[in-house]
């Protein structure tokens, strides 16, 4: 039997020599994305709000894969904060390659009983601040001329309505809408752009949300794989994202969700 290996597959989702900020990397499907990154050889700036969780998580992926790893401490729902979180992430390393858009919230509440206050901390952190960090780390990038990909979590509920998530639904689909038009502006700069939108993840959010059997069922019921997805189903996905074996995905919007939004 050969033992050959095609080159063309031999490191095709390592990630040596890339530098990625992660945005929300402390917890949940963040914190999956940063271990398999990681893995594949890349240099992390790790972003939360938590200093504690944030030094936990560094030194946890220094000591396992022995990778360069920087934090940077920011409140991205200020105004601010997208800004502030691309200038420290290019101090960190002199440059970025890939920036992960993860972090986000959840309020969930009836479209007909709206409280205006958390209707825009729900805009602000998953619209608002994805949208300004993908454009200060964009230009970046384009002023640098060495490409990159910029990958945004989304959700499947860009993509299917979900009852009591009015705002959430409207964050995330403007976020997919807002990823193309990166992917169209900074294509020609060999800069990619993507969304991928999954389903239920049973992290700290999912659990608070979904966490529920009478909740959950009904739309596990909906998803033709008869299950959530679990972390690394979506760190895969951005793994392969940020590699070059996507050299030729732009501005798409992949769903991860075992099928539910197929229609
Ligand atoms: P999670 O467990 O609640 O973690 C959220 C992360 O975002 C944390 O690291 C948190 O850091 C960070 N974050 C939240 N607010 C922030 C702020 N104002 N400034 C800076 N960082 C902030 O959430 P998750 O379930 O992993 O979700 C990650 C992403 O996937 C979100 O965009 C979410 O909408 C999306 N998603 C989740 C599911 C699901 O079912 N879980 C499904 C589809 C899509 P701190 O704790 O330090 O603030």
């Amino acid at each position: 039997m050969s033992t050959h290996t095609d080159p063309r597959y031999a490191g095709a989702l390592r990630l040596d020599g890339k530098r990625a900020l992660i945005t929300g990397a402390t917890k949940g499907i963040g914190a999956d994305i940063a271990r398999a990154f990681a893995g594949a050889g890349a240099g992390l700036v790790l972003s939360g709000r938590d200093t504690g969780e944030l030094s936990a998580a560094r030194e946890a992926l220094r000591e396992e894969f022995g990778v360069e790893v920087h934090t940077a401490a920011v409140d991205l729902a200020t105004p601010d904060g997208p800004s502030e979180l691309a200038r420290q992430g290019a101090a960190a390393f002199g440059g970025l390659d890939i920036l992960v858009n993860n972090a986000g919230v959840s309020h969930p509440q009836p479209a007909v009983d709206t409280d205006p206050v958390l209707f825009d901390a729900t805009i602000a952190v998953n619209l608002r601040a994805p949208a300004l960090l993908a454009s200060a780390v964009g230009a970046a990038m384009v002023a640098a001329g060495t490409g990159g990909s910029i990958i945004t979590v989304a959700s499947a509920a860009a993509l299917a309505p979900l009852p009591d998530h009015y705002a959430y639904c409207a964050s995330k689909a403007g976020l997919v809408m807002a990823t193309k038009v990166l992917a169209r502006e900074l294509g020609p700069h060999g800069i990619r752009a993507n969304s991928v939108c999954p389903t239920v993840v049973l992290t700290e959010m999912g659990q608070r949300v979904w966490g529920e059997e009478a909740k959950a069922a009904p739309m596990i019921a909906r998803i033709p794989l008869g299950r959530f997805a679990v972390p690394h189903e979506v760190s895969d996905t951005v793994v392969w994202l940020a590699s070059d074996a996507a050299s030729m995905i732009n501005g798409v919007d992949i769903p991860i969700d075992g099928g539910y939004t197929m229609g």
